[in-house]
């Protein structure tokens, strides 16, 4: 679509202002290389962050830590392992990498994210059918936290390890608890779009000091002590780079403040909406705190008089990025074919919800286009529902 407006995007890298240092040190002291101090203090600063005894790993990306995360939970070829519906594919292709097969579970209304109650039904009915799942991977979408208190206890009760995807809600909790550190293993991604960024990479968070040193062995090609190279185990080249990591140490400074202003452009958007019938945001249940990573809304057409596909083009015409909720994985052709338990939830969410823009860096101009926008899809559909 060409027009003369600027982009706006969904979710831009916003950086802070002393990346470049921890960068430039790197160059100065030539770690030009997948280790080195940035990469040992990113680590560090993300495990201060989660305010918890944890260790962490830094990787090349979040999918590397789900997929890390799953062979240190010893999934194998012909395991199943469960896995919210409702999310970015990235989820759910480590099972694949594994040759194991995903048990899709439904979303719940409050928070959007995995259903205990179909959780629950499908470890039920999976072990019914002679097969105990291998894993829960339960998700935080959009930065708010899933219903991890409800989760832990199933998983708990029928002995499955969760591996968190915690790729969305650095900075989200329970109670004061961070997401990231429910998990036996959780992952974070640091990925363009995301709260904080390297540009490219991702992180495997666990209590468990052992876990992480394997991910750390695997991640640099499972090097056994050795003066030349010996293997005894297939590994991965999944290392973070001394570069991005001093890139992450320079964003740590800042994630305060952007899930500061992330919740401001929430707020802002409900603000504008206030009063619109029809148009509704997530809450957040009592005791959870959401980085509000990305706004989304949901549009009931009958309620609004406008869908989500309506405003999402109007947005489109002046340039300014919006995106359908994320198409859920058992709707997906990759996955066709794979166990579902679920009431149509996510599909519901999918087929009514939108993204909106949502970055950090979102300029007051930025925010009063697409405040004209809204306001003229709100007036339109006023008008049709009078005539
Ligand atoms: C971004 C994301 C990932 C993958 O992270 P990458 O760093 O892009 O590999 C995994 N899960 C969810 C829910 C994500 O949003």
């Amino acid at each position: 679509m060409s027009n003369n407006y600027p982009k706006i995007w969904l979710s831009s890298p916003h950086m802070g202002g002393t990346e470049q240092k921890f960068v430039q040190e790197a160059f100065d002291t030539n770690w030009v290389a997948p280790l080195g101090p940035n990469v040992n203090g990113f680590e560090q600063d993300i495990a201060n962050y989660l305010h918890e005894d944890v260790h962490v790993a830094a990787l090349s990306s979040g999918t590397s830590a789900l997929h890390l995360g799953l062979i240190l939970l010893g999934v194998q070829p012909g395991d199943e392992v469960i896995c919210q519906s409702f999310t970015f594919s990235a989820s759910a292709n480590p099972i694949m990498y594994q040759g194991a097969t995903p048990v899709f579970v439904d979303s719940e209304d409050e928070t959007w994210n995995m259903s205990p109650r179909f959780l629950e039904q499908a470890i039920m009915d999976r072990v019914a059918k002679g097969k105990k799942p291998k894993a829960i991977i339960p998700v935080h979408l959009y930065g708010m936290p899933a219903k991890m208190d409800e989760i832990m206890a199933i998983a708990n009760l029928y002995d499955i390890p969760v591996l968190e995807d915690a790729a969305e809600a650095l900075g989200s909790s329970i109670n004061g608890k961070m997401c990231g550190t429910f998990g036996k293993i959780s992952a974070l991604s640091f990925n363009g779009n995301k709260i904080i960024t390297t540009s490219g990479g991702g992180a495997l968070v666990s209590h468990d000091a052992d876990i992480v040193a394997k991910a750390r062995f695997l991640s640099t090609q499972a090097r056994d002590e050795a003066p030349h190279y010996q293997h005894s185990q297939v590994g991965y080249n999944y290392r973070m780079s001394n570069i991005c990591a001093g890139i992450g140490r320079g964003q740590m400074q800042v994630l305060d403040t952007r899930i500061e202003q992330r919740r401001r452009i929430f707020n802002w958007h409900m603000q504008e909406m206030a009063g619109v019938p029809g148009i509704s945001f997530v809450q957040e249940p009592e005791g959870y705190f959401s980085n509000r990573w990305l706004t989304t809304i949901l549009v009931d057409p009958e309620q609004s008089g406008m869908t989500r596909e309506s405003l999402r083009l109007a947005l489109e015409a002046k340039n300014i990025e919006s995106r359908p909720l994320w198409k859920p994985m058992h709707m997906q052709p990759v996955f066709a074919g794979t166990p579902f338990y679920g009431d149509g939830t996510a599909e519901r969410l999918f087929q009514h919800g939108l993204c909106l823009p949502s970055g950090s860096n979102l300029t007051d101009a930025e925010l009063d286009r697409i405040k004209a926008v809204v306001q003229e899809c709100i007036q339109e559909a006023k008008v049709h529902a009078t005539i």
